[in-house]
Order: C-alpha cells, then structure tokens, then sequence
C-alpha cells in the first residue's frame, strides 16, 4: 500500500515532474510532443489514480495482471499499458485491457500475444524488453539478440512492434544510469535504421523516477514515473 496521498501533494509531484521533464526536454533541444509522461500506478488506489487522470495524466500503466484486474473496472478512461513482468498463461486476461504491452521479454510470450490479440480480432502494440546491463536478474533480450528477435516477433499476425522498453540496472546516482539511457538510445536508431518489416521504432520507454529526465535527455519518448508523482511505495 502506499501512504495516504492528498490531492495537494500530488499536485505539488506533478507540478515537479512536469517541470523535471520540460527542463530535460528543453536543455536536449527536443520538443514537447516527443515524449510522453506514463504514470506507474503499481499500489495506487483508484480514486488517486483518476484524480491524476482528472488532473491531465493520460498514460498509465500496470505491472501486475492481478492488480491491474482489480482496478480494471472503476479507472476513468485513459491509454493503459502493462509493463511488468508478463506470464504467458496470463495474457488472455489483459489483452483485452490495455492498449500496448512494454515488456515483451520472449519470443514465446510473444506469440501468445499474437494468439490471444488474434482471437479477439485485435493487433497489440508492443515494445521489445532489452536487458541493457545483462543483469541475471531481469527478463529481456540482449542487445545483440534484439535485432533477430525483432524480426521472428514482427512477422507475427496480431502484433505491431512500436519499439523498445528497458528498466536499466539500479544505480546510486542518476547520472550513473545515462551510459544505460546512451546505450539504448543507440540500439533503438540502429533498429529503426534496418526497416526491419512490420516494425515502426517509434516509442523508446525509459526512466523511472530517479533518472527519468536523464533519460528524456538522451533519448527516451516514454517515461514511466510512479514514486515522484505518487510519493514512497512500501513495497515494490
Ligand atoms: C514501478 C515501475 C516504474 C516506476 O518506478 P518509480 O521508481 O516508482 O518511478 C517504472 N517502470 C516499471 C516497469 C515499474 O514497475
């Protein structure tokens, strides 16, 4: 559970994020437009998230199929995206739910997507997960593995690969994560620049709260933000 947020005080992490954000968007040179701010709702009642949503926030996204279920019902409209960790058995019961699934890790999860999208006559957006620090303990294709990956996932009927999403390694200071941020930034131009079929390369998903400017410096297009907009989780 988090603790008990007022409507003051989100409006005071937004107002903060908001700013973080045009800053970082202004010193890259970059407009705007070019990048979108998803709330991380993970622990978040539901009447907080809709006063977010009633106060602008347009993107949010879940990271577990169990909550995002339970909230389903009494959320006010708004883009939902799933970005956790993803079962494959548990697919059937979001596709119908959330308009981009982030964390793509596999290619077996990825032709379940496929298969459940396709039995509901609906194409997935999603993003290829990429595991930028080769960390034991996260899901995601390496780098080197992206390009074919991206290719065989692709090429499959009810699913249209908007680019990549990666949760860099955690690090003491934000600036630390910026070789992360560089890194993926580079795969992502280097993909878009292969045209590979049916893929568009047009969404790169990075930064959370710590570095979530650092990362719309170098390149992000989405950035997913839970504890600065909602204050501290007790647990993650
Ligand atoms: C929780 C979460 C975030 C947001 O993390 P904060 O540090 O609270 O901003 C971003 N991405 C994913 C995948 C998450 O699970």
């Amino acid at each position: 559970m988090m603790e008990k947020l007022s409507a003051e005080e989100f409006d005071l992490n937004y107002k903060n994020v908001i700013g973080r954000l045009e800053r970082a968007i202004k010193k890259s040179g970059r407009d705007k437009s070019e990048v979108t701010l998803l709330a991380a709702t993970k622990t978040v009642d539901t009447d907080t998230i809709n006063y977010a949503i009633d106060k602008g926030i347009e993107y949010i996204g879940e990271n577990r199929v169990q909550e995002l279920l339970s909230k389903y019902d009494r959320l006010k409209p708004a883009h939902s995206h799933f970005i956790g960790h993803l079962q494959t058995n548990k697919v059937k019961d979001i596709i119908d739910k959330v308009e981009m699934i982030e964390s793509v890790h596999s290619i077996k999860l990825a032709n379940e997507i496929s298969k459940q999208a396709g039995k509901i006559g609906k194409t997935m957006d999603v993003l290829i997960e990429i595991n930028i620090g080769g960390e034991d303990s996260k899901s995601g294709f390496s780098p080197e593995e992206t390009e074919n990956a991206l290719t065989e996932i692709a090429k499959l009927p009810n699913i249209s690969v908007k680019g990549l999403m990666s949760i860099p390694p955690a690090t003491d200071l934000p600036e630390e994560a910026r070789k992360y941020f560089r890194n993926m930034y580079k795969l992502f131009i280097d993909m878009r620049a292969k045209n590979i079929d049916n893929s568009s390369m047009s969404v790169l998903s990075m930064g959370m709260s710590n570095d979530f400017d650092i990362a719309a410096e170098e390149g992000a297009t989405l950035v997913r933000v839970g504890t600065a907009l909602f204050g501290k989780r007790i647990y993650t």
